[in-house]
This record gives C-alpha cells, structure tokens and sequence, in this order.
C-alpha cells in the first residue's frame, strides 16, 4: 500500500489551531487586551464595530516591541513571556502560550502599527490569511495599535456560525468587563461602533466596579478582605438584601486573572446560607492572590478554569472571610423573610385582565384640584379598590363567564364543563395555603397553582401588547428617573420599542439615567425598578436572537416579575376572575416556564380513595 499521512501545509494548520483560540470576536478581544496589560500599559483603547464581526481594535501605550519582534510575534509559539519550561511555575503574565497572535493572524486581516521608542519611529505590518503582506516604518507614540478586521474572512462556515450583533457583543463586554475588573489601574475605553461604552479611568477596585455596573452599586458593597499564609482574599460581596432572582455578577480573579470554579463559588454561597431567599444569588467580585506555584495554570488559553493545590483549605478561608464581613458589617439581622403577606399590597385582578382594553381616564382632571378625582385617575395597583360588587368591573368579560365554551382537556365534556349551579356564587372557588385555588368541574375538581396560573394570563397578555402593539400607558405625574450602568442603558434602549409596546414610555435615555413618564397600566411605579432590573438581568443570561425571542422573554419577565405570589391572599373575585382568565388563555395547562398550571382529580378517583 502506498503511503498516506501528509504534513498539513502550515496555513491549514493555522487555522485549524486558530479555531481553538479564537471562537468569536470575543476570544479576540480577550487575547489583545491581555497582550495590552502584559505589556505594561495604563491606557487602554478598545474600537469595536458590528459587534467584532468587521473590526476588534486595542490600543495601548505599553512597551511596544520592535522591528523584528513585531514580525516574530505572529509566528506560532513566538512568546516573550517564558523561556523555560520552569517559568511556568512562576507566571505573572496572561498569556505564555505565543499562540493568539498567530492564530488571529491567520484568520482575519491584522494592521500592527508599534512602536518601542520614545522617537516616535515604529513598525507597521499588515497580515491576511496568515502571511505577512507589508510591512513599513512609519510614524507613532510608544505602544502598540493592533486591529483586527473581517474575522473568519476565509473561513466562511465559522462566519456564518457567528450569533447575532447583540450576543456577540453581549460575549465582548464580558471579557471586556472581566480584564477592566482584574486591573483598576488602567485607564480603559470602549467604542462600540463609534459610540462609547465605558469610559473607566484608572481609580481603585471599588470604584472600578462602580463604573462599570452603576453609580447605585456602591451602596451595596461590602469589603471582603483577608490575609494568610496561603492566600490573600480581597474585594467585596454585595449586601444579601441586593441577592439577584438570576445569577448576578459573580467575579474570582486569581493573581489578576478572571476565572471560573464551582468549588469556591459555593464557598461564598455557602457565606451567605440563611441571609439571602431560596433561589437568589449573591454578587461577589472577589480577589485571591497565590503563590504562582501552586496553581496549575497549563491550562488552554481561552480556558477559564484552574486547578489549585489546596482547594479545601482555600474553600474554608474564603467561607469564613466572607462570613466575617458580612457579620462585621452588620448586614444580617437588617433582613426579614417572613415578611407577613398582609402587609403586602392586596391583589387586586381588576386591573390585569386579558381583555380589559377599556380604561376610564379623566380628561379634565387637574392634579392641582383641591379634591383630584382619585379614583379616576389613579390605576396603581395600592389605590385600586373593589367598588361593590366584584361582577361591576368586569365589564367587556361576560365572554369568559361563559364555562361551556372552555374546554379543559379532550375528556369526553359534554354540555358544561363547570357545575352549571354554581357558576357565579362565590362557593365556587377556595384558596388553599395562600397557594391554590381548588374549584368544581363537572367531573371532579381541579386545583390551580394561583402563581403559575397568572403567569400564563399575564404571559398572553404582554405577549400580545408586544406583538400588535396595544399596552394601555398611564402617565406619570412626575418623571422616573432611573440609574442604571451604560450596558444596562444600551440593553435597555435596544428593547425600547418593545417595552413601549406594552405601556412604558421614555422621555430619554441618557449616559446612565432613563427618564420614564409613562408606564403600563397594570404595574405600579414602585414595581418599575424591578421589573427592568429582571429584565437586564434576564438578559444577560440569556440573549435573545430575534425580534419574536425578545418578545417572548421581555413578557417572560413581566409575568414572572408581576404575577401574584405563592404566599397572597386572593380574595374571592380574584379567584374566580383568575380561573375565568386561566381557562380562556390559549394554554391553560402550563406555565410559560413548562410548569404544570393544575391537576384535576375526578370523583372516580375521590371515590376510589375512600374505598
Ligand atoms: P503570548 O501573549 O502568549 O506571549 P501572543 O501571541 O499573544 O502570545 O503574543 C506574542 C508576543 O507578542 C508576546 O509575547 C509579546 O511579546 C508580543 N506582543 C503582543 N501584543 C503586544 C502588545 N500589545 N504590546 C507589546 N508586545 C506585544
Ligand atoms: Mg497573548
């Protein structure tokens, strides 16, 4: 047989190698702007355009390299990090590997201007596909300008693979976030198709997290600090009180460097067992600093985890230092879980119907009245009252009154469905533990989950808003000001034309402030903060690709953000208009989040239980 193993010409397995560092535009920014800090620099230009797709440029006033450096830089394992195999033991550098340069190179068109002179005499080449293809002296300030255009120019599959602007985007800012976070004492700029997105000054690790997540973090920071002879722990956890529904900004950096683990994540979750709800997680931004030595930092470069000598006694040091700040601070004994329900502002359905597009708004009404027409005006959720009889408000309803025109489930439902005798008296619906409504069918009885159950009405009802566009809007007498960090505002205005679907109006969006003065007509000014802060945090988890995913999570968010609670009270006309809407919704069995809504149990099976 003749012979068949062949060498792979060089630029074939360049790229195949690229593909392994360089996954997205993302993995480019995260190798240039360590390649900026390694090289010493204090200011730091990030240039971005659609998202890293077209263009990803850093530039930097480090040392620059010089001629023939900056030729060898984009050769495979051209590294000026390590020597030996030794000094691996002992990194203070991100990278070590001399592979990013290449494999950027050899997959996108790179211009590297730099220059390690203070006379301003530099080198400037130019790379496509792995070659070099001019190279120059010319002109520049010391530093290093290296941008990266057309990523994935000549390997169309992986172009085509990439996700949508914003998600992509979305991965920049994280790595962006990250390295900004890791060095507080350098400058960083971040233009984003010619317009900027952070402008953080060189300052220390508290404000640097102010910058970067919003002025109104700082209030929720508590420092963690701690030295032993195994680790130093510094940086801050956020109050227990600001514990996020959806994992929220969660940050180790070890020696400077951002990194992932589970084992210590649940370290400082397990710091905060009892302070925070079920289900919420803590912010932390915490940084650990160990001999270089007894980590294995061989790890692959676009890589985040890490493998420590000594995790045990890293889990407990971290544990009890967080521990300690937050007794120290004194955040715990502030909290109260058992909140008593009552208290809570009654809820009252009237208001969030599906189908209640008419809204009474007095035209002539004047706020400087001497008696305002309070109960004209005024739709949020605390001043709404029951006027009389709950049947009064339901005007434009009848239609969901009418239980034979509802089919449960395919069961053999001949005539009505409910008990016919029983269709508006009031015994018809019970609450059980503040958690179900059980009522009669025909067949038995069903229990409803009361939180899921609105869920899926309010679901149908955003979604709606969104999609033909017709969330009634209250005014608001005096504008909301609200603060949020410029990624959050960005999001924010992305989303704008959705959010005003459903009701919300925005005067303006500025570098850090939105200014609200119109809301939807079923959720109350002081639930406005967190249905948006949900929403960001919504998506940041998870970024929707298209217009109707937007939709679909932004009314995701208002149903999960304002649908009654495991844990309310429902009075009796709630019960019933929450059934009658349940049941006229397009699908009653579950929840937007796949949950089961009800289970029915027939008096077959009562009786069988009996026997
Ligand atoms: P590594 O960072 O693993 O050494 P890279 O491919 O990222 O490998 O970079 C190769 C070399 O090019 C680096 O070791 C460094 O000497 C040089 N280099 C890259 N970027 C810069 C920069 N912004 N400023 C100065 N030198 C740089
Ligand atoms: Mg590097």
């Amino acid at each position: 047989m003749a012979d068949i193993i062949q060498l792979l010409p060089d630029h074939v397995a360049n790229q195949i190698a690229a593909g392994e560092v360089v996954q997205r535009p993302a993995s480019v920014v995260k190798e240039l702007l360590e390649n900026a800090i390694d090289a010493g620099s204090s200011e730091v230009m990030l240039i971005v355009k659609d998202a890293g797709k077209t263009l990803v440029q850093v530039v930097d006033n480090g040392k620059g390299m010089s001629t023939t450096d900056a030729r060898l830089s984009f050769s495979r394992h051209a590294t000026s990090k390590i020597k030996m195999a030794e000094d691996l033991f002992q990194l203070h550098t991100k990278g070590f590997r001399g592979e990013a340069l290449a494999s950027i190179g050899a997959i996108a068109h790179v211009e590297m201007v730099t220059s390690d002179e203070e006379d301003q005499i530099g080198t400037e080449i130019r790379m496509e596909g792995g070659k070099i293809v001019s190279q120059e002296v010319t002109t520049c300030q010391r530093g290093t300008s290296i941008a990266v255009k057309n990523l994935f120019y000549n390997i169309p599959a992986r172009r085509n693979f990439l996700k949508s602007n914003q998600v992509e985007l979305r991965h920049i800012i994280d790595e962006f976030q990250r390295v900004a976070l890791a060095h507080p004492g350098v400058g960083f700029d971040f233009y984003n198709n010619g317009s900027e997105l952070f402008k953080l000054p060189a300052t220390n690790i508290r404000q640097r997290i102010v910058h970067v997540f919003g002025p109104k973090t700082n209030e929720k920071l508590v420092p963690v600090e701690e030295e032993t002879g195994v680790v130093k722990v510094s940086g801050f956890v956020c109050k227990p009180e600001f514990a996020k529904k959806t994992r929220g900004e969660q940050f180790f950096f070890v020696n400077d460097r951002f990194i992932k683990n589970s084992y210590l994540h649940h370290a400082v979750t397990s710091a905060f067992e009892g302070l925070i709800k079920d289900q919420t997680h803590p912010s932390y931004f915490l940084f650990l600093d160990v001999d270089p030595s007894s980590i294995d930092i061989n790890i692959h470069p676009t890589k985040t985890e890490i493998k420590f000598d000594d995790e045990h006694t890293l889990y407990a040091i971290l544990r009890s230092a967080v521990k300690h700040s937050l007794g120290q601070f004194n955040v715990a004994p502030i909290l109260d879980f058992d909140r008593d329900s009552n208290l809570d502002t009654p809820y009252n359905y009237e208001g969030r119907s599906a189908s209640m597009p008419a809204i009474e708004v007095d035209v002539n009404f004047n706020p400087f009245e001497k008696e305002p027409a309070k109960e004209k005006m005024s739709f949020s959720r605390s001043s709404r009252k029951p006027s009389g009889s709950w049947e009064q408000l339901y005007v434009g309803l009848e239609k969901s009154n009418d239980f034979s025109a509802i089919e449960l489930e395919s069961e053999e439902v001949t005539g009505s469905l409910f008990e016919k005798e029983n269709e508006v008296s009031e015994a018809t619906t019970y609450q059980l533990h503040k958690k179900y409504i059980v009522t009669t069918i025909k067949s038995g009885m069903v229990i409803i989950d009361q939180q899921r159950a609105h869920q899926r009405v309010l679901y149908e009802e955003y979604l709606k808003n969104i999609t033909v566009q017709k969330g009634v809007s209250q005014q608001l007498l005096f504008p909301l000001n609200l603060n949020f960090s410029s990624v959050d505002i960005q999001l924010l205005s992305e989303m704008k034309d959705s959010l005003e679907n459903t009701g919300f109006v925005f005067e303006s969006f500025e570098k850090d402030t939105v200014v609200i003065i119109g809301i939807p007509i079923n959720i109350s000014e002081s639930e406005v903060a967190i249905v948006l802060d949900q929403l960001l945090s919504d998506f940041q988890n998870e970024i929707p690709d298209s217009n109707f995913s937007q939709a679909d999570m932004l009314a995701k968010t208002m149903c999960k953000t304002l649908a009654v609670r495991t844990g309310e009270v429902l009075n009796k006309a709630s019960q019933e208009a929450l059934v009658n809407n349940l049941f006229a919704t397009k699908d009653p069995s579950v929840s937007p989040f796949h949950k089961p809504i009800y289970i029915t149990m027939t008096v077959e099976e009562i009786d069988k239980r009996f026997l």
